[in-house]
């Protein structure tokens, strides 16, 4: 009955006190592993249980270390390096709280940053998507009415009819048309040439089609092409619909705010159209789209973006310009002249 299988040396042969567990006797016992199962010697009698069932007490210092086995009895030990390889032990308590709160700080991390990404991605990609998908959906008379409002807003700037001759307000208006002809829509589009020392050389398109454009800005420019390339890019605001865009955009949060205070008129949103169109000017990513979309233009009727270019250049020149610098008037404070746009303009001209 009482063999020691070979796998087992003496070496692994531990000595100890059992207990069953409900009585204070105590017995000395040789303890040793086969496999998995722990062997007990009891002087004659050898028990048996598997090392899964077993719990052992945690090493505290060099106390004496505790097995408590499946049937409720005990064997006391001393402490040994043999019980560590019998027992490997898991994470102690605390190392599992450490653990565990070791995983949640990242899971946290990691909720935080996704929370931080998804409000971003829909400041960045959400809110214009959005703007965009409701300024297609406006009825036209939203538009008229925002744009009526930008107008009595520009009456205060003394915008007075153009000065310029009956036959060159004839011929930019037919060079104008012809240029957008049977562009997207075109037929709302229309030039009012205006006087308007107040604002001086400047172009804006309302959200209704009009576009709007200043004799300061045609004196300014040096022929007719450049005249053209700004109205090719104001035009590209309008097909675009960046007033509606830009004023759904920068008012949102007012609007949802307006909204949850109960202002359910959606006031916010019509009064910041004109502030979008006259103060903030639009977006960077606005002015390159209406930028991408003149070029487009200009190459399909024989024109060349350089005319955009050149343009540009001499705005910033005129007002004494470094890059980066947007803190001027007129139209250079709705629509910032850079560097960027102005070696784009030049690289579409180059390009076939
Ligand atoms: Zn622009």
């Amino acid at each position: 009955m009482r063999s020691m299988p070979a796998s087992t040396s003496a070496s692994d042969v531990l000595q100890g006190q059992w207990s069953d567990g409900r009585s204070s006797r105590l017995r000395a016992v040789e303890v040793s592993r086969v496999d998995e199962v722990l062997q007990a010697a009891l002087g004659d009698e050898l028990h048996r249980w598997p090392l899964a069932g077993i719990r052992i007490s945690p090493r505290l210092g060099r106390t004496p270390r505790t097995l408590t086995l499946p049937d409720g009895g005990r064997i006391e030990l001393p402490d040994s390096p043999v019980l560590d390889a019998w027992f490997p032990m898991p994470p102690s308590r605390v190392e599992a709280v450490a653990d565990w709160l070791e995983r949640r700080k990242y899971a946290i991390a990691a909720a935080a940053a996704i929370t931080v990404a998804v409000i971003v991605g829909f400041v960045q990609f959400g809110l214009p998507w959005g703007a965009r998908k409701i300024a297609e959906r406006l009825p036209p008379v939203v538009e008229r009415s925002a744009s009526d409002q930008v107008v009595r807003v520009l009456e205060q700037f003394h915008v007075q009819p153009t000065q310029l001759s009956e036959a060159r307000q004839a011929a930019l208006q037919a060079q104008f048309g012809k240029l957008v002809a049977g562009e997207p829509r075109a037929d709302q589009m229309r030039l009012v040439l205006v006087d308007a020392a107040g604002i001086g050389p400047n172009a804006f398109a309302l959200p209704d089609g009009r576009i709007y454009m200043t004799d300061e800005l045609v004196e300014l420019a040096e022929s007719d092409d450049e005249v053209l390339a700004v109205l090719a890019h104001e035009a590209g605001h309008h097909v675009h619909r960046h007033g509606m865009r830009g004023a759904i955009e920068s008012s949102s949060v007012f609007v949802l705010a307006g909204l949850m205070l109960g202002d359910a008129t959606g006031s916010s949103l019509t009064v910041s159209v004109p502030a979008t169109l006259l103060s903030n000017g639009f977006s960077r990513g606005h002015e390159r789209e209406a930028d991408q979309y003149a070029f487009a233009l200009l190459k399909r009727h024989g024109r060349s973006p350089k005319d955009f270019a050149t343009l540009m250049s001499r705005l910033m020149k005129a007002h004494g310009m470094d890059e980066g610098d947007d803190a001027v008037i007129g139209y250079i404070s709705t629509h910032p002249p850079s560097q960027e746009r102005v070696r784009a303009a030049e690289a579409a001209a180059a390009s076939p």
